[in-house]
């Protein structure tokens, strides 16, 4: 019997017993609290690639719904020395730059504070649309960071693409530019963006299941090399709190969610983690565990290990080249996955889920039975394609 099977039963008994016990967890799955002198002082910062700026090792997402009036949760976060904020012109439903313009009105601190925007438009003239856009509806006249969102295409590092950038950073709207990317083929994202220049910063997906990544890893050490600022996203790797309880994290020093935060600062070639905080006690961990010196001991980075593999079934990571290239076809497969996992892991965000997997084109949603099973033999993860894209069907169609 392979390593792989035993896993996989080892995992399904020890999800149908802990399944009970998860009812009790946060989708953090904490079982350790913070001692009270834990994680004080000023928020760590860390060079922003060549830019020559420091950046906080915390910043906030705000793509849930931010409180239009007032955002405890955006004014928790400045008053904790998170200073830097990241949005995009499709977050909180559209409504996420008005937000954010009210709280810079209220706190006056544009000056000392960071702001990140993103727009998702496939030209350079889109693009410039956008960040115009953007700096309307956050009543600001100049950004610090602005990415071209999600791209999976390497197209868009080419020269068109690079010129924008540097016309958007000498008009003074943006100081750096740069791009996001989830899906598809990151590490040769990343391996072009550090031949190429022009590219000042990347937010890309990155968290505990990623750290064995051969390519990967050599991929953020050219852009570390070649002074790319990184950032990293989906830093919680979620899968339902149900299945992450079977491991049982046990820590005197971290929650699972700050033990995860830890090990993305634990790689030095990481700027900073962008965290959705959903909440003030979600801020108070998060921050507590950037600010605490102690770091991850052998036995929690093994748990963690032993996490990512007894969940990988359930954690798709996004590479879409592989699967979805396999199955032929226009068929949707990163893209389901993560909508699921938005509307599995993620306090008030299945209206959101829905929304998105709703506007996949028709075509993106329709598949065959040999397709999934195409796709499934591909997949490093192990994903039982098929049954995944039935429950997004089932729960979201
Ligand atoms: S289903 Fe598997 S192959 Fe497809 S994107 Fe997810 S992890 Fe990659």
């Amino acid at each position: 019997m392979g390593q792989k099977t035993t896993n996989r039963r080892l995992f399904l008994q020890s999800a149908a017993s802990a399944s009970a016990l998860a009812a009790t967890h946060s989708t953090f799955g904490a079982t350790a609290t913070l001692t009270p002198a834990a994680g004080s002082g000023p928020m760590p910062h860390r060079p922003l690639g060549a830019t020559g700026e420091q950046v906080p090792i915390l910043h906030l997402g705000t793509s849930q719904r931010l409180d239009p009036v007032y955002d405890k949760v955006m004014h928790r976060c400045l008053k904790s020395g998170i200073s830097w904020f990241d949005t995009a012109l499709s977050y909180g439903w559209g409504a996420s730059h008005s937000a954010i313009a009210n709280f810079l009105e209220q706190t006056k601190a544009r000056q000392t504070m960071w702001l990140t925007s993103k727009s998702g438009s496939g030209s350079p003239k889109g693009l410039a649309k956008a960040l115009d856009e953007a700096l309307t509806e956050l009543k600001t006249d100049y950004l610090d960071i602005f990415l071209m969102h999600g791209i999976n295409d390497e197209d868009r590092l080419g020269k068109a693409f690079l010129a924008a950038g540097n016309r958007f950073r000498q008009s003074g709207k943006t100081r750096f530019f740069g791009f996001s990317c989830h899906d598809g083929n990151v590490a040769e994202l990343l391996n072009k963006a550090a031949k190429v220049g022009g590219i000042d910063v990347i937010l890309f997906r990155y968290n505990f299941r990623r750290y064995g990544d051969l390519a990967l890893n050599k991929a953020i050490d050219a852009c570390h090399k070649a002074g790319i600022g990184l950032l990293a996203m989906k830093s919680m790797g979620s899968v339902p709190a149900s299945l992450e309880s079977v491991v049982q994290f046990r820590s005197e020093n971290f929650t699972l969610g700050q033990a995860k935060l830890k090990s993305i600062w634990a790689d030095e070639r990481i700027s900073s983690v962008v965290s959705e905080m959903d909440s003030v006690q979600r801020v108070r961990e998060n921050v507590s565990a950037a600010k605490t010196q102690r770091n991850l001991t052998a036995q929690e980075s093994h748990q963690l290990n032993r996490l990512a593999a007894l969940t990988a079934q359930y954690a798709c990571n996004g590479c879409s080249h592989l699967c979805e290239k396999t199955a032929g076809g226009d068929v949707a497969i990163a893209d389901s996955l993560r909508f699921l996992m938005y509307h599995e892991c993620y306090d008030g965000k299945s209206d959101r889920a829905k929304e998105l997997y709703g506007a996949l084109p028709a075509k993106a949603r329709q598949y065959s039975a040999e397709q999934l099973a195409a796709a499934a033999a591909v997949c490093p993860q192990g994903i039982d394609i098929a049954a995944r894209m039935a429950q997004a069907q089932a729960v979201l169609g």
